[in-house]
Formats: C-alpha cells, structure tokens, sequence
C-alpha cells in the first residue's frame, strides 16, 4: 500500500533511506526548511539551504521513484536576531515561485520567546500575502502546550488565515484537541523515543478519530527513523484496524492537506 510522508529532512539522509522508503511503498515525501543541526553563520548559508532542497533534493528522490516537495522559512531555533531573520525572510519570495514550494514551514516557536514570536508573526503574513500553505512546528515537552497556544493565538491574529490551510505539526496527546478544535490539521510526528510513538500514535487515533490528522517520520539528522510511518501502519493493523482507516492516515488526508496547493499533482 502506497504511503506519502509529509514531513521528512531528507537532506540529512541518505540513499539507502530513499531506496527502503521506496519499497515499504513511499510515494512522495514533503521536506519543511527547519534547523540542519547547527546553525548557519549567513543569510547566504539559508540561500544555499533552500537552493539545496528546491533543486537538488528533488532530483535525488526522483532517482527512488519518490516525489520530492518542500516548504520554505526561516526556523524558530535561528530566529532569536530579528535583524538576521529579516535578512532570511526577504530572500525567501523568489523561492516560493519555484515548481515544488507548497508553503511557508516549518514556522512557529522554539522556547516561547518574544523574538521568535515576532518573526513567526512576520512569516505568517507573508504566507497569508503570498496565499500560501503553513505548515506549523510547536515546541517539545514541557513548552509545548503554551507554545501551541501562543502559536494558535497568532494564526488567529493575523485575520487572513484560513485554519484548513494551516497544519500543526508534532501534536501530542495534550495538544491535539485543542488545535483540532481550532479548526486545523494536525500531524504526529513519529519517534523513537520523543514526540509520538507508532503506539501512542494509534492510541490518539483511536481516541480523537482521523479527520484533519496525518502522521509523520520527521526524520532528520538525530535520532529518528524514516520508516515510522509504515511501522505505524502495521501498529494499527496488528490492532485490528481496515485499510479505509490506515490508508485515510498516511495517505489520503496528507494528498487532502497538500492538495490544496495546485503545485502537490499525486493521483489518488
Ligand atoms: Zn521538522
């Protein structure tokens, strides 16, 4: 069964990953711009960064039978000089014309600080000047609660949002309904340890339904695994659920979401 995983930085991963995504049934992936594990020292460096993944990265996947998309921001984890962030910002027009860009993401807050929320404030009106796509980042463990809401409050703010184009990402068991409630699409992100696990996943999935939720490996340069998504499908069938319900989740509600932008062609 064909999959789609909507967050995943492929960058920090190799061939061997595109070529086991391929065969356990990876279709498309979707690659947020976020922090590569360091910070980069020049708005040249973020340049480079998302030439790599509206060019390169695409190419790569494509080699794997895999469609490559991205979005592109600056993350809330270098976001803390304004000054620097706004340099960052003003590059990022000219990216959002090219053919694979299905939004702004991953934008949103790191440790809560007032500088961060500033320049989320500022790359949420230049998605909503631009009609595009947001997908939304929220913080780990304990910060994670207020920073939803915090994050929630500023979409709302803005006025010019529609909550049906926005998704937040890295929900948990305490945060899920309240963004939900809000009108938004939320994703579990599946780890190892953190974040959600293939069986607390399904357990949500079990308690709140699977409407406007989508899972995720958001596989990276830490720990991670870029096979989560069908590791969580074989959790669910192992529990007993029918494909209408495992295909809903890693597949058709992520090509609903990401349909939206005219640029995302997969077939169902
Ligand atoms: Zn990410």
């Amino acid at each position: 069964m064909k999959y789609i995983d909507p967050h995943i930085h492929m960058v920090s991963r190799t061939t061997d990953d595109y070529q086991r995504m391929a065969l356990a049934g990876c279709i498309a992936v979707t690659e947020p711009a976020f922090w590569a594990g360091f910070d980069r020292s020049s708005p040249q460096g973020f340049f480079d960064y998302f030439t790599l993944l509206t060019d390169s990265e695409p190419k790569r996947a494509a080699q794997f039978g895999i469609d490559h998309y991205c979005w592109i921001c600056i993350n809330p984890k270098e976001s803390e000089d304004p000054g620097f962030a706004r340099e960052v910002i003003a590059l990022i027009p000219e990216f959002l014309k090219k053919p694979t860009v299905l939004g702004v993401g991953e934008i949103g807050l790191n440790k809560n600080s007032r500088n961060e929320l500033t320049i989320l404030e500022e790359q949420i009106a230049l998605a909503a000047a631009h009609d595009q796509l947001i997908l939304v980042h929220t913080p780990h463990l304990e910060d994670k609660l207020k920073g939803t809401k915090l994050i929630i409050d500023a979409i709302k703010r803005n006025g010019d949002i529609d909550p049906g184009r926005v998704l937040i990402d890295h929900v948990e068991e305490h945060t899920v309904k309240h963004v939900l409630d809000h009108g938004f699409w939320a994703g579990m992100t599946l780890y190892p340890d953190t974040k959600c696990t293939p069986q607390r996943a399904a357990d949500i999935i079990e308690t709140y339904g699977a409407e406007r939720l989508w899972i995720n490996s958001a596989g990276d340069w830490g720990v991670s695994d870029p096979l989560a998504v069908p590791k969580c499908r074989l959790e669910m069938k192992r529990r007993g659920h029918g494909e209408d319900i495992i295909k809903k989740i890693s597949f058709d509600n992520p090509r609903t979401f990401l349909g939206q932008s005219q640029r995302f062609t997969v077939d169902a």
